[in-house]
């Protein structure tokens, strides 16, 4: 490859290795402070991404980042889904948590979206708000040591040069850039995980047993460890993925090459399970199935005096509740303020002012991941013994509000689920589980 090397090192107040939900969101809220924001993004949008999954607590954030009008005006177009719960089932078992009844404050609706859209319209706002975008450009390597820290830089057109700003910002979701040039990386507490997942029509038509307001989230009949998501969007198509352990997988592989394909493997485990089985009976798979592994991801500290990581480029949980997007964007939200601390010259403290706030969100949303995985929070969810109450709680955290510390569930939240899984499996009276 021949590479041009420029002398010169650009200038920038701040600059974004990712233009993702958590990156736009960033350069946008930097941009209504009037900074210069340079975004390095090594895709072209629009680009794929999985995680169609929004959750009313992100609608909070997108208004802040000056989001929310162009999104609204584009629903329509993009067949963005109306959003207000999520379902639940396993064999005959149903049950849902609307958003609309939450125990907390703010929007209790929002919507499903394809994220090649949505993330395009978010950077283009960015770009509307005098953001510059660098897409096909890829940082290949990085220097904090200095005060103002330095990215190395390559287009597509073999250009290789260098970026400074007063403060770096890493936005690169699973590029994960700062934790493996920085050697962050930290192991996440979860074991490995595989997805496989597509775009279907789902063919589910007018099937009155279906909501197409709440993403369906279906155990497994036979294995309770793995579950499948079916996303609805406004077109008639939905996102469809299952995500267990790998030696859930093994079960279904027949040896044979062609049989262990994606595509036959997914519609292999799908046909497994009879309740949704009959949700999809119609359903026409014509999207390349694809896979992940090992997506779990965590780092060592989150930020520094020069940098900070926002979204997947610090922690990722795991699919189940959707809460990728909104901890992306709740990143920005918690990060920029404090950027603009430290472009103004302020001292700041970014362990107690950024990553433990952030962090104390996440580790309620990683105590309803583990309850999920250990069965516990399924009891909860399919419980005969419903209290609205409880319910109200729940749906709160499910809508996303993990940092709303009002909501009794979160405190104690491992605790609080143990002996509520209890209650729903009848052992123990209400008082208890909802005491202190
Ligand atoms: C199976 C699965 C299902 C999920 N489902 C949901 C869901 O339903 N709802 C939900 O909210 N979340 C979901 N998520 C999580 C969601 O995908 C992420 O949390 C979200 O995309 C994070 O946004 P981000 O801005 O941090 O990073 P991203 O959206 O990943 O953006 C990062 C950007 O950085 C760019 N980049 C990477 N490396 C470089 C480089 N070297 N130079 C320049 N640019 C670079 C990439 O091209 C990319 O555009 C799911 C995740 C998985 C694995």
């Amino acid at each position: 490859m021949q590479e041009m090397q420029q002398n010169t090192i650009q200038q920038t107040d701040v600059m974004i290795i990712g233009a993702g939900p958590s990156g736009s969101s960033a350069a946008a809220l930097l941009r209504k402070k009037g900074f210069k924001v340079t975004i390095i993004e090594k895709q072209h949008f629009p680009r794929f991404s999985i995680g169609e999954s929004l959750l009313p607590q992100c609608m909070v954030f997108l208004e802040e980042a000056g989001f929310l009008d162009t999104v609204c005006e584009h629903v329509e177009k993009c067949a963005f889904q109306f959003k207000n719960g999520a379902a639940f089932l396993r064999g005959q078992q149903r049950s849902f948590y609307d958003f609309t009844q939450k125990f907390s404050a703010g929007p209790g609706t929002t919507w499903q979206v394809r994220r090649a859209d949505f993330d395009r319209l978010l950077a283009e706002q960015a770009q509307a708000l005098g953001a510059e975008i660098r897409f096909g450009h890829e940082v290949i390597a990085v220097d904090v040591e200095t005060v103002h820290p330095i990215l190395t830089i390559r287009s597509e057109q073999a250009e290789v040069y260098q970026l400074q700003a007063k403060f770096l910002l890493d936005a690169s979701g699973f590029g994960r850039i700062l934790p493996q040039f920085l050697n962050l990386e930290s192991p996440s507490n979860f074991p490995v995980r595989r997805a496989l997942f597509t775009h279907i029509e789902d063919g589910i038509g007018n099937n009155p047993e279906f909501d197409r307001h709440k993403i369906l989230i279906t155990v497994h009949d036979k294995d309770h460890r793995a579950w499948y998501w079916l996303i609805p969007f406004a077109d008639g198509r939905s996102s469809f993925g299952v995500v267990a352990e790998q030696d859930f997988f093994d079960a279904y592989l027949t040896g044979n090459a062609e049989q262990d394909q994606n595509e036959v493997l997914l519609k292999r485990i799908l046909a497994d399970d009879m309740s949704l089985s009959n949700v999809l009976a119609q359903a026409k798979f014509d999207t390349p199935v694809r896979t992940l592994v090992g997506y779990s991801a965590n780092v060592k500290h989150l930020a520094q005096s020069n940098y900070a990581l926002l979204g997947n480029a610090g922690e990722f949980l795991d699919p189940v509740f959707s809460s990728g997007v909104t901890i992306a964007l709740k990143s920005s939200s918690l990060a920029i303020p404090l950027v603009e601390r430290v472009l103004h010259g302020e001292q700041v403290d970014w362990l107690t002012e950024y990553e433990q706030p952030l962090r104390q969100g996440i580790n309620v949303f990683r105590a309803y991941v583990e309850a999920w995985y250990t069965g516990e929070f399924q009891d909860v969810v399919f419980s005969r013994h419903k209290n609205p109450d409880i319910e109200r709680m729940i749906a709160s955290l499910l809508a996303g509000y993990a940092w709303d510390m009002q909501n009794p569930m979160y405190k104690n939240a491992k605790r609080r689920l143990a002996t509520l899984a209890e209650y729903c499996r009848e052992a123990l009276p209400l008082e208890q589980a909802l005491g202190n």
